[in-house]
């Protein structure tokens, strides 16, 4: 064994205290660090300089080392050149995107995870497999789906989708009598896939999985929303000559909008067409009594992408796939070979996904159910929309913003009353970078900004804080 392994074998235990140490140091300092730290400026964008020697920005590639000095020399360099740049992506002010954190359990799950290192897609080694089969059981549970639902983990909602629309292929191939896993895509022509307001990750998966992106067609929404038009819905649907896909939204980006689920698996029913639903943090609304309703008839879906690095709150990388036909989703995924054994009416995981190998990735999420159930799940929904709500109140009475949506869940979209230019949108952005982090987008014909509620350690207090800084920002922002 190479000496700097044997002394690291040796000492396992004092290093893994040490870099608890760490974690338990970074954790402590989440709520205070900069949202988004000041960042160096890369040798790429940085401007060109004078011939004089400079000492290169610390996160500029450095050469690979040939002699690395064990894990207490990788500790100390990590320590010292990209820990104190990661942002807080992690903590309760970071409303970019759609970010989750990671629970106390969740966390500890993920360690284990990677402590224990298992490969789990076969019932060779089936432990792993179990336990994701019983995590995926209280999932389905958890967003009101029936047992007509199976599920597997996957890494994201943009995996998830894909999967769900690879199935979809299956089953126009299936309905024209071609079969698409077997003779390609080409067998099945032109292919429709209606949307009112889909995420850009379907035209991605479109691309993925050579249907290509024109395949999507934006069907309209209703006036002043991102929910689909029925009516509308329903002419495509009648004026397509061959069998296609509809995309619901549950849950649209900008202003957690909600397709009509049960309507549109009624006309699924009178037309003859896959329904795939994108509920990838939409679905959260069922744990909340309140709001479930806007999930109704998920259960009827034909396949379900539902994302858990988002609003369960464990860490990256982890979404869930939901459908009705596993038979399908075998057929395009199946991995047969002879050390794997037969495939069977119940296929292992390495039949089911783009993946083969993959780490036992149900672990954190089984870890935050497991501690803190339905109830603790539920009380972070509704803290996050009560958190929503309060930061759109104080939005609304803000002299110089204004909202461009009513707040439906667990997320803020507003602009600027006057003149919102994209340039002063990021400037209003960037100065309170280091007290929160609000990612631009385009909504109604207007730049605008987003602040999406999905960890579970916002809290009131951070809400006040938000809307103070941005009230404190928009002076200067207004002068510039
Ligand atoms: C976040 C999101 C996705 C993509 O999720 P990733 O986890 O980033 O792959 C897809 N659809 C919706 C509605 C989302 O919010």
């Amino acid at each position: 064994m190479h000496p700097e392994l044997a002394a690291d074998l040796d000492q396992l235990p004092a290093l893994l205290e040490e870099a608890r140490q760490r974690a338990v140091g970074f954790l402590g300092g989440l709520d205070e660090r900069p949202v988004i730290p000041p960042q160096s400026k890369s040798p790429t964008t940085a401007a060109p300089t004078s011939a004089a020697p400079t000492t290169p920005a610390p996160t500029a590639p450095a050469p690979l080392p040939e002699d690395g000095g064990g894990l207490r020399a990788a500790l100390a360099e990590f320590g010292e050149r990209w820990e104190p740049r990661l942002s807080a992506s992690a903590g309760p002010r970071y409303f970019g995107f759609v970010t989750g954190g990671a629970t106390p359990a969740a966390l500890v799950g993920d360690w284990l995870t990677a402590t224990a290192d298992q490969n789990s897609n076969s019932s060779l080694d089936p432990t792993g497999q179990h336990l994701e089969r019983e995590t995926v059981d209280w999932l389905r549970e958890l967003f009101g789906l029936s047992v007509a639902h199976s599920g597997t983990f996957v890494s994201g909602a943009t995996m998830s989708n894909t999967v769900g629309l690879a199935i979809a292929r299956e089953w126009l191939g299936e309905r024209l009598g071609v079969d698409v896993a077997e003779d390609g895509v080409a067998a099945l022509g032109r292919v429709r896939v209606l949307s009112g307001s889909a995420h850009s990750s379907i035209a991605k998966a479109l691309s993925v999985l050579g249907l290509g992106r024109t395949a999507l067609t934006t069907v309209p929404t209703l006036p002043g929303r991102e929910a689909v038009d029925l009516a509308a819905l329903e002419r495509a649907l009648a004026e397509a000559d061959g069998p296609c896909i509809v995309v619901a939204n549950a849950g649209t980006v900008n202003t957690v909008d909600f397709d009509d689920l049960r309507a549109i698996a009624e006309l699924r029913d009178r037309y003859g067409c896959w329904l795939h639903v994108d509920a990838a943090f939409g679905a959260f609304a069922a744990l909340s009594p309140l709001h479930a309703g806007l999930v109704a008839g998920l259960d009827l879906a034909d396949s379900v992408c539902v994302d858990l690095h988002k609003w369960l709150n464990v860490p990256y990388d982890s979404a869930v796939q939901f459908t009705r036909r596993r038979d399908l989703q075998a057929r395009v995924f199946q991995n047969a070979a002879a050390y794997l054994g037969p495939i069977g009416d119940h296929p292992d995981l390495v039949h089911l996904t783009p993946e083969n190998s993959h780490r036992l990735r149900a672990l954190a999420a089984w870890f935050t159910l497991r501690a803190y159930g339905r109830a603790g799940h539920r009380e972070i929904v509704e803290r996050c929309v009560a958190g929503a709500e309060a930061l759109g109140a104080a939005i609304d009475a803000t002299d110089g913003l204004r909202l461009l949506a009513p707040v439906r869940l667990n997320v803020v979209c507003f602009t600027l009353a006057e003149d919102p230019t994209p340039e002063r949108l990021a400037a209003l952005a960037d100065r309170i970078s280091d007290q929160a982090f609000l990612t631009p987008t385009r909504y109604a014909g207007l730049p605008a900004l987003r602040a999406a509620f999905s960890n579970w350690r916002t809290t009131a207090a951070d809400v006040r804080r938000t809307a103070d800084a941005l009230a404190a920002a928009l002076p200067a922002v207004k002068a510039d």
